[in-house]
């Protein structure tokens, strides 16, 4: 494995515009549940069933009672070092932006500048009457579901199944997998589009994609240039520990 991370932490300093492509696996770390192979939240709550738009719309008392616990668990979670190691390779001027399909902005609090939310924010949310935003930081979740001054309720800026991607972020995304030379696919099995045509566009385009995963995914064999198995949080800050030296 240190011959493939030597490999990553090479073309990374030969590359003149690198960016990465984040899925749920590099929070897992930092113990936010990926909605696949996970335990805890997504045990009590079936994604098919909570995090679809007609479910929300149906009935936000039970869609919000889920998402109540998902922003306390995001409170208590912390950037990891695979977070902080992509930060610092963007500080180094060594990678150029940051696809998330995460909405948990911990690549943000991580020190990440340029960040594409491809699956939209927590952060934010949008009154589904008036339109009128808010923070999260502004709202009580103590009443649930959460109600504008107008009385609209409120809903958070995530994309959730059934919804589309909002329309800048799949612009920035597929211009940047357009442009770059090296694209880090980190924590994702790219198997939900559009998300998933981001490492094929990278490749199509003359990219390198590098793939850092727990296991082999469907990218491995048939997109990935270099696959480096293991965590991120161990992996990433070896290679970035590299590229600095
Ligand atoms: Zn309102």
């Amino acid at each position: 494995m240190r011959d493939r991370i030597e490999r990553a932490a090479e073309w990374l300093k030969e590359s003149e515009f690198a960016i990465a492509l984040t899925g749920a696996g590099i929070s897992v770390e930092s113990g936010i549940p990926a909605f696949r192979g996970s335990q805890g939240l997504w045990d009590k709550y079936d994604p098919a069933e909570y995090a679809t738009i007609e479910a929300f719309m149906s009935d936000p008392f039970k869609v919000w009672k889920m998402l109540k616990e998902l922003y306390e668990t995001v409170r208590r979670a912390e950037p990891n070092a695979a977070h902080r190691a992509l930060a610092e390779l963007e500080a180094m001027g060594k990678l150029r932006a940051v696809i998330t399909q995460n909405v948990d902005s911990l690549h943000q609090r991580a020190g990440s500048r340029n960040v594409i939310e491809f699956h939209g924010s927590g952060e934010t949310l949008t009154c589904l009457s008036c339109g009128g935003k808010f923070r999260i930081e502004d709202i009580d979740l103590e009443n649930i579901p959460p109600l504008c001054h107008c009385g609209g309720i409120l809903k958070p800026d995530v994309v959730f199944f059934g919804e589309p991607i909002p329309p800048e972020a799949l612009k920035s995304a597929f211009e940047l997998a357009e442009r770059c030379d090296l694209l880090l696919v980190v924590g994702t099995s790219a198997q939900v589009y559009p998300a998933a045509s981001i490492p094929r566009i990278a490749r199509d385009s003359g990219a390198r994609v590098v793939e850092i995963n727990l296991e082999p995914t469907p990218l491995t064999h048939e997109v990935s240039h270099l696959f480096i198995e293991g965590k991120a949080g161990e992996i990433l800050p070896e290679i970035a520990q590299l590229v600095k030296t």
